[in-house]
């Protein structure tokens, strides 16, 4: 088997194609990701991060270029195992929570997985043991308005990571918090990483953190660097 978990080949995105005020995103950018590894993405505001991301997690496709995982081409295969992958595969978390407000943080942890067809026990013992190895188990039954910003966050990241996923695509996710909750929360991010072999790509403006992953790209005129 490969080394390697995700690869984006020669990615281009514009949007506004074809009218004056095109804007070229992604002009040839490659990144290969490894199975294990966490790499931070700096770039500054406006230069393509949540576009890369959006595209590496399926949610969005390229005007042009490749991505694979596991070496399947996915842009070019069926919406349903496309959906399969992204729900299976890949964990998203962003800048803001996301969490919906009506549910529970130990619901909002057992949501994917049911999407999935878990079963309602083994979703909620799953649920619980990510609330509880991110520290928040004794809110678990808090809804996402009784929680702080950092918690918050760490309920976000147990829900991207309840169907076990092979990738994390984290879109700032510290980015909203004070600099010690931001450590603190990144911290607790790196470490289930580590302990779970899980790969991340982690866009972030802070160098602290960018310097504590394995590599830094950078996004630059449509490019990873
Ligand atoms: P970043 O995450 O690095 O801040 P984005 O990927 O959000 O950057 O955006 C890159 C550029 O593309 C920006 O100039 C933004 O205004 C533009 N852009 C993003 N999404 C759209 C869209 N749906 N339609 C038009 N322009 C967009």
């Amino acid at each position: 088997m490969s080394d390697l978990l995700l690869e984006l080949s020669a990615l281009e995105k514009a949007y506004h194609r074809g009218r004056p005020n095109q804007i070229n995103v992604l002009c040839g950018a490659n990144l290969k990701v490894k199975h294990g590894e966490i790499i931070a993405l700096v770039a500054p505001s406006g230069a393509g991060k949540s576009t890369l991301l959006h595209i590496a997690g399926l949610l969005d496709t390229p005007d042009a270029g490749e991505v694979k995982f596991h070496g399947e081409v996915l842009n070019t295969m069926s919406d349903r195992r496309r959906t399969m992958i992204r729900r299976k595969e890949i964990g998203f978390v962003y800048q803001f929570h996301h969490l919906l407000p009506e549910f529970s943080a130990l619901e909002n942890v057992m949501l994917p997985q049911l999407a999935n067809g878990q079963a309602r026990s083994e979703a909620k013992s799953v649920a619980a043991e990510l609330l509880s190895k991110v520290g928040i188990a004794e809110r678990a039954d808090h809804r996402p308005a009784e929680l702080s910003g950092g918690e918050q966050q760490r309920v976000a990241f147990c829900r991207a990571l309840a169907n076990a996923p092979k990738v994390l695509l984290a879109d700032e996710p510290t980015g909203n918090l004070d600099q010690t909750t931001s450590e603190q929360v990144f911290e607790i991010l790196m470490s289930v990483a580590r302990q779970t072999g899980l790969s991340a790509v982690i866009a972030t403006h802070n160098p602290q953190l960018a310097a504590k992953m394995d590599r830094t790209v950078t996004l630059k005129n449509g490019l990873l660097e």
